[in-house]
């Protein structure tokens, strides 16, 4: 017979999970609705002209509860597109935190701007508003908070910060679409904001985008950026619109500003309308299952839920890129990959776990020696902006972040006695740490 260590399944114990998890994890939830709304766009024989784009445009601000939407092709687009919309320029700088996903920011370089890269806070994993504003300079013209994970930022304080020093803040949403930050809509607290709705995000549609703002001006400029046929110029081609009113702005109608084409594609645009009747219910599914999973776990050692305190009015959305937070201090410094593993094989291979989230922007090669405009000098310098760039140990939190967390199963429904048997799993590993060392 073999030496069973403990009952823990990386030792040959029996497996904490049993149950079938069955669609649990599936998502989007696509329905016929779903498939007829796209066949009907494939079978009008417009699919570059419909107005469904239009649509859901209007079906998107008034769900968000602001003024202007605009389809993007992606979320990519739609962030460069309002950077440029509020005002970043060549030489200038943006704040973003370095734990995001590149397309938060990578843009400001194609704009000729630099990005200085702050540290975020170590239970919401957003940034940390203390570490933004010793780094606004002369040039500083947007801060960018992302709603990371799903978990809001501290938004009173940033908009704070941001008011005071005249700077433009636009909020990163594709994370957290549907999610609140002291009972108000993430994406209605800066100048603009503009998110993903790509197929592995909690809004999800495909390839495409959208931006949203209460700004006349932003919403013209964004226009003559990219939007041509609604600039008001005549063409043999197109039904054409006219949304732009300021004369600095039609007198390039017909011709985008940007050199791009930012039109979403209409079979997402038909989707996405049919998603959005739903989205509020089943985001409130995943946010019981969610809550469910972490009150499972409530005063497990060295696990901590991500999430804001309950009585706060502030909610994870839809939970997108579900992590929790890992105090290796609690469990006398096993390390978070130990941890890990030793999960997984309670798991059964339903899901697996793995230390960290998005590697950390700001040591990224990128940000401190491409030459993007093949100039001879890194791009981040190339319009003049300030030196900003930061090495190994400037951000110790964002740095800490393979240590500090891990990927938790993002449940779709709230199925009790299967959560209780994922939750049993996370929680039999951290209560037998003493048999990992
Ligand atoms: C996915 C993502 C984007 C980019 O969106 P795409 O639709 O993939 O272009 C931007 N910011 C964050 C934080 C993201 O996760």
């Amino acid at each position: 017979m073999t030496e069973v260590k403990s009952p823990l399944a990386i030792h040959g114990g029996p497996t904490a999970l049993t149950a079938e998890p069955g669609d649990i994890f599936k998502w989007p939830i696509v329905t016929e609705e779903d498939e007829q709304a796209v066949i009907e766009v494939l079978r009008a024989g417009k699919m570059s002209s419909s107005d469904i784009t239009k649509q859901f445009e209007k079906a998107f601000g008034e769900w968000m509860g602001r003024t202007y939407a605009l389809g993007y092709p992606n979320g990519t687009t739609a962030l460069r597109a309002a950077m440029w919309a509020l005002g970043v320029g060549a030489g200038d700088e943006i704040i973003c935190p370095s734990l995001t996903y590149w397309a938060s920011c990578t843009q400001a370089l194609t704009l000729g701007a630099t990005v200085n890269f702050a540290d975020c806070l170590p239970d919401t994993l957003c940034i940390d508003p203390a570490d933004i504003e010793h780094r606004i300079g002369p040039r500083t013209k947007l801060i960018v908070p992302v709603h990371y994970m799903g978990h809001p930022c501290e938004m009173d304080e940033i908009m704070a910060i941001a008011r005071k020093h005249n700077v433009k803040v636009l909020e990163d949403v594709s994370h957290a679409q549907g999610g609140l930050y002291k009972g108000r809509k993430l994406g209605t607290f800066g100048d603009a904001a503009a998110m993903s709705l790509m197929s592995g995000k909690s809004f999800a549609v495909g390839e495409a985008g959208v931006l949203v703002t209460d700004d006349k001006s932003v919403y013209e400029h964004c226009i003559a950026y990219g939007f041509y046929e609604r600039t008001g110029a005549p063409s043999n081609y197109n039904p054409t619109e006219k949304c732009i009113t300021d004369p600095e702005l039609l007198k390039f109608q017909g011709v985008p500003l940007g050199g791009y084409k930012h039109r979403m594609n209409q079979t997402c645009s038909a989707m996405a309308l049919v998603q959005l009747k739903y989205y509020d219910e089943r985001i409130a599914e995943i946010q019981r299952a969610m809550n469910r999973f972490w009150d499972l776990l409530d005063g497990a050692p060295g696990l901590k839920a991500h999430r804001p305190a309950k009585d706060s009015g502030s909610t994870m959305g839809g939970w997108y890129a579900a992590h929790g937070l890992y105090r290796p201090e609690e469990l006398d410094g096993l390390p978070c990959k130990t941890y890990c593993d030793a999960v997984n094989a309670e798991l059964d291979g339903h899901y697996r776990t793995s230390p960290g989230c998005n590697r950390p922007l700001h040591t990224h090669p990128v940000f401190h020696e491409a030459d993007i405009f093949r100039q001879g000098k890194p791009t981040v310098l190339a319009f003049g902006q300030r030196d900003v760039r930061q090495g190994p140990g400037s951000l110790p939190v964002t740095e800490r972040t393979p240590e500090t967390t891990y990927g938790i199963p993002w449940f779709k429904h709230d199925r009790p006695e299967v959560i209780e048997q994922f939750a049993a799993a996370f929680r039999k590993v951290a209560e037998h740490a003493d048999a990992l060392r």
